[in-house]
């Protein structure tokens, strides 16, 4: 059955609430769902209706496409002055023995290791702590573009922004475009958590806030750039605070249409101030993934993280509204891992994940960052693993 039917026979069930009857007929016609409908999606919708929904919109955006890129991560420090109670990541300054904190060598050795691999990508996000200031990422930025121009620098999020542009006395406009003049081509989505006071005060309260995060994106989309956007869920918000984060995207993104895709990111309680609260479930989290979907219409893309979620979650999403999950990592990052990840060595090749998308029948397209095809691996075939060698046993009469 294909989304459009799965819709129409959705729309003929007499057992179907009114108000949820109402909701997927704005979808039917392309319309948008308010703020109270968000919630009432959270609350009442269970995850079939939902998954058609999504399914719906994503297949009239994309169809069977499936996107995923090759990258590579690289992690200045896991030291950091800020104490988000849900990272397990950091090891503050008092924990230094726990740390690493790269050298602009170090890190130019890693790019430089990737040399003759086919990867596009170099995504570059870690800790704040002071020495890592705007001369510190603008050289370095360079040295990248100077050393292979056309890999996409993706780099740091308004947290590290936000510190280091108020350390040396710039404006938000001023220091993004010297950011730009240095290689910084786009913005990946972290740091935006859950943007309500409320919680955002309780989990993460001294780094940038809310209006400062969204201020950042709009500097970043005034010069003609993009980024991505987040949304760490499941840990002590309650739905409406979920709808105001997706709220105010959506806002920004009608004014700018800077954002190309939207990932919600589960909370996992590993090793963590927050470990005594219970993790998401599944169910919870393809819900999330399709009213995230739904919400966003004015948002292309919605991804999951398959070494956060786990290969079997992130095809199942594939059917809950994301179309794009991520790149061929290798074992670069280790923010998934030290969370609790399903993946705690997070490495896939190629094959491996054009398996994976093809498997659940969709179409594995590789990207590179701003969403331009280099390679539809639709009708690739790779060649078998080598399989074990036969060997006869000798037969005793
Ligand atoms: S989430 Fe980011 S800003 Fe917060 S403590 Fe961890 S590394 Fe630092």
């Amino acid at each position: 059955m294909n989304a459009d039917h799965q819709l129409a026979v959705l729309l003929q069930d007499a057992h179907l609430e009114a108000s949820l009857k109402e909701i997927a007929k704005k979808v039917q016609n392309g319309e948008r769902i308010s703020f109270e409908e968000g919630v009432l999606l959270y609350k009442k919708a269970d995850l079939s209706y939902l998954g058609v929904l999504a399914n719906y919109i994503r297949t009239k955006k994309h169809g069977n496409v499936t996107y995923f890129n090759r990258n590579f991560h690289i992690e200045p420090t896991n030291l950091c002055v800020y104490d988000c109670k849900f990272c397990s990541y950091s090891r503050l300054i008092k924990e230094k023995a726990e740390g690493w904190e790269y050298t602009m060598e170090e890190m130019m050795a890693i790019v430089k290791s990737y040399d003759e691999q086919p990867v596009t990508e170099v995504h570059i996000v870690g800790g704040v702590l002071p020495q890592y200031d705007m001369k510190f990422y603008m050289d370095f930025f360079t040295a990248i573009k100077k050393h292979r121009p056309e890999l996409h620098v993706k780099a740091l999020t308004p947290v590290e922004y936000h510190y280091i542009f108020k350390k040396a006395k710039v404006d938000y406009a001023t220091g993004m475009r010297m950011m730009k003049e240095a290689g910084l081509e786009s913005m990946p989505g972290g740091g935006a958590e859950i943007f309500h006071p409320e919680i955002r005060e309780q989990i993460a309260k001294d780094k940038c806030d809310a209006e400062q995060w969204l201020q950042i994106h709009e500097e970043w989309h005034k010069l003609g750039m993009r980024s991505n956007a987040t949304m760490l869920y499941g840990h002590i918000e309650e739905y409406w605070h979920r709808v105001d984060h997706l709220e105010k995207l959506r806002v920004l993104q009608d004014k700018t249409g800077g954002f190309q895709t939207f990932i919600p990111l589960k909370f996992r309680n590993q090793d963590n101030q927050m470990s005594h609260v219970a993790e998401s479930t599944v169910v919870e989290d393809l819900r999330n993934y399709a009213i995230s979907r739904i919400y966003l219409d004015n948002f292309d893309h919605i991804k999951a993280y398959w070494a956060m979620i786990g290969r079997n979650t992130a095809q199942l999403s594939l059917n809950f509204g994301v179309d794009d999950i991520d790149g061929t990592l290798d074992d670069t990052t280790k923010i998934y891992s030290m969370a609790g990840a399903e993946e705690q060595n997070p490495a896939m090749s190629t094959k491996d994940l054009v398996k994976l998308i093809k498997a659940v029948g969709k179409k594995p397209v590789e990207r590179d960052t701003l969403y331009n095809i280099i390679n539809d691996f639709e009708n690739v075939d790779f060649p078998e693993d080598e399989k074990p060698k036969y060997y006869a046993l000798p037969v005793i009469n």
